[in-house]
């Protein structure tokens, strides 16, 4: 049987990893959250109590991680990844983070003769629970073969995108548009209650017309009207406005580096840093739906 150890079992590598524990892998897990570890463990993840322990007789080592400083520390800190892993350990990073770490990691893990690719993913927490996540796949063509494999179970879709750091570029410009859209959806909702438009009948048109989306679809933020989304939850985070803020922060990082002027991204931008400003860093980020509203009021 493939061992696979999984290292980061929050809010997305939790549900991940129950898909390959359904799917038949003997799966290992590591986070430093007790709480994440008992909800890994009630899905069939066997928890470990440190990183050297899940690390053992790992064919496979998945990452889902929150930032770029945390995969650094995993893979290339005192007793991370590089030092512990079976030197034959195929290694894949779904964590988002920025391209330069993604190509340090490349880098570092290539020298020390191990299998390497940067595979984050889109989907959310829905997508991951349903096993229909779209994993975008940069590094060498034989390794990304060789982690779609095992990647499979939890996927919908799998697409290769090139060289190293691709998948992260890729990934990067995806959300940047996601969270333009869900500032639309915000912004839209506001509106549409303070036209008087009932939400599900706005709701209604909307997803079945030009202002549809995947923001609209999974993360409308008004309650009672998508089940996926964090409004029915008081705004308890899927995807945290912290990690959100990240994201767009390495959108706008890209436009400066490569001079493409991303006025839309910087206001939602703001807005998600707003959230986290005002003690809402652990919320949901379609919670910046307040900042539509005039008198804050959703
Ligand atoms: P999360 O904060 O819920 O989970 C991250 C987990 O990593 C936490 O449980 C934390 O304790 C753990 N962790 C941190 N450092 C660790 C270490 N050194 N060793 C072991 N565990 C460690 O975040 P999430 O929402 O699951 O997101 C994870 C990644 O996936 C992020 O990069 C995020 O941007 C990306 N992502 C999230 C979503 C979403 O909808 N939530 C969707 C796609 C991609």
């Amino acid at each position: 049987m493939t061992t696979i150890t999984w290292i980061g079992l929050g809010h997305m590598g939790s549900p991940m990893s129950a898909n390959l524990v359904k799917a038949g892998y003997d799966v290992r897990g590591f986070d430093l959250s007790e709480a994440a570890m008992s909800a890994a463990r009630a899905n069939g993840v066997k928890t470990c109590g440190s990183m050297e322990e899940a690390l053992q007789g790992a064919d496979v080592v998945f990452t889902m991680l929150p930032k770029g400083e945390h995969a650094r520390a995993a893979y290339l800190g005192e007793e991370g990844i590089l030092e512990l892993a079976p030197e034959d350990a195929l290694l894949i990073d779904s964590s988002t983070i920025d391209v330069e770490s993604a190509l340090a990691l490349h880098k570092a893990a290539d020298e020390a003769g191990f299998v390497f690719v940067d595979a984050p993913v889109s989907g959310g927490i829905s997508g991951a629970a349903a096993g229909t996540l779209t994993f975008m796949i940069g590094g060498h063509p034989h390794a990304v073969e060789a982690a779609a494999e095992h990647i499979r179970p939890m996927a919908g879709k799998i697409v290769p995108t090139g060289e190293a750091g691709t998948g992260q570029a890729a990934k990067i410009v995806n959300n940047m548009m996601l969270f333009i859209c869900l500032e639309a959806c915000a912004e839209g909702s506001v509106l549409a209650d303070r036209l008087g438009l009932d939400p599900r009948v706005f709701w209604d048109i909307a997803s079945v017309s030009s202002g549809n989306s995947w923001a609209l679809q999974t993360w409308y933020p008004v309650p009672g009207i998508v089940d996926s989304a964090a409004a029915n939850n008081n705004f308890e985070a899927t995807f945290s406005a912290v990690l959100a803020a990240k994201d767009a922060g390495l959108a706008l990082m890209a436009g400066e580096q490569t001079g493409v002027d991303l006025p839309a991204a910087k206001l939602v931008a703001e807005r998600l840093q707003r959230l986290i400003d005002d003690g809402y860093g652990d919320k949901d980020c379609s919670l910046i739906t307040k900042y539509a509203a005039p008198d804050g009021k959703i």
